[in-house]
């Protein structure tokens, strides 16, 4: 049987020894939030959900965790041309749908078809393709309730 909170902890126990990295409660509790969420939070909101359960926490003991969790390959960092980072407990090979109004990032559940991918590598000109990430861009169904941004 596997209990989920032990095995996010042994999970984690073992990317950090493997990277020489100590296992720590903040660590923890930053990792823990990242998996528990699909919502793709920036550092900021990482920091306001887990000073809940880490008392005396900072911002800059966050952002280092979410920093050791990716270097770990424990979680993937999401960037952006405006310099803003997004976090996500997800590894796995999955696409996203971002809003334009407010930032929101959510995964896109489709799968690409790999055999179109491996089309598109075919005509790569020499250059060694080892993975693609693919955002599909727009309003969320919020923002586009608000009636808020028109089409780019
Ligand atoms: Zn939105
Ligand atoms: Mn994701």
């Amino acid at each position: 049987m596997n209990h989920p909170h032990v095995e996010t902890e042994s999970i984690l126990r073992r990317a950090l020894e493997q990277s020489g990295q100590r296992y720590t409660e903040q660590r923890a509790a930053v990792f823990r939030f990242l998996r528990s969420t699909e919502a793709h939070p920036t550092a900021d909101e990482v920091f306001l959900s887990v000073r809940a359960d880490v008392p005396g926490i900072s911002l800059a003991t966050v952002y280092k965790s979410l920093e050791t969790l990716v270097g770990c390959g424990l979680a993937s960092k999401l960037t952006y041309g405006d310099g803003s980072a997004r976090y996500d407990g997800r590894t796995d090979d999955h696409h996203h749908l971002r809003c334009l109004d407010c930032g929101k990032v959510l995964d896109l559940v489709d799968h690409v078809d790999a055999d179109e991918v491996h089309r598109l590598e075919a005509s790569a000109r020499g250059f060694r393709v080892t993975g693609y990430r693919l955002e599909l861009t727009g309003y969320c169904a919020n923002c586009d309730r608000a009636g808020g941004a028109p089409p780019a």
